[in-house]
């Protein structure tokens, strides 16, 4: 069931709330357009165009963002349904991603994914490699960077990870960070998170 939390509807700055729709309910995604929510973050292309090709029609104000990893072969149609990218995080993606913003006549802001944990099965650019891939896609490809994403280790203290991140991308003269997510979203909106990626603190768990 839709619900939303109370904390979420007093944030004393401009916040974008990302709802997390994937694996929910076309009925949970009702409850939250009735509610108002028109941002939106799905983490697979497939279901996202699944959950939202119909639903677009008629709420044409939604802003879809991207929050998986995405496969090269996917930027046709990533670019194609989505409005914000938050995962760009290898040269490949970036070169693919642009390549089909060109083809489409569509601008896309993207958001840097970085692996502030620097684990090995995690997503996201290392932070040691992080100014480097910047200007990459900010100069050689002529990305939109607008921001940096992450999402810290499961065990870890977030708030070391969100602070590390604000600092890096203020270092390079950016204004977003995508982080939080219903465990942690306090605790990065003290650190500075400009959007948030919640799902089950929304929706409940996902089946
Ligand atoms: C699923 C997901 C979220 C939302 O997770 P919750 O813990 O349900 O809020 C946020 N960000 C990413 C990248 C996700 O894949």
């Amino acid at each position: 069931m839709f619900h939303y939390p109370d904390d979420l509807k007093h944030i004393d700055r401009d916040v974008t709330v990302i709802a997390v729709t994937k694996k929910q309910s076309s009925q949970n995604i009702q409850h939250a357009l009735d509610f108002g929510l028109r941002h939106f973050g799905e983490n697979r292309v497939q279901e996202a165009d699944a959950h939202w090709r119909d639903l677009r029609r008629v709420y044409d104000d939604v802003v879809l963002h991207l929050i998986g990893p995405l496969q090269s072969n996917k930027a046709n149609d990533a670019v194609a349904l989505f409005d914000v990218i938050h995962t760009i995080d290898r040269e490949k993606i970036a070169r693919a991603v642009k390549s089909e913003m060109d083809k489409q006549r569509k601008n896309i802001p993207c958001f840097i994914q970085v692996n502030t944990g620097d684990e090995p099965q995690k997503a996201g650019i290392s932070l040691d490699n992080l100014d480097e891939f910047y200007t990459l896609c900010k100069n050689d490809i002529g990305l939109d960077i607008i921001g940096l994403m992450c999402i810290p280790p499961i065990d870890a203290n977030a708030a070391i990870h969100f602070r590390l991140l604000k600092q890096r991308g203020e270092n390079l003269g950016l204004k977003y960070f995508s982080m939080g997510m219903s465990g942690d979203y306090q605790s990065a909106l003290a650190c500075g998170a400009t959007h948030l990626r919640i799902g089950s603190a929304l929706f409940g768990e996902r089946h």
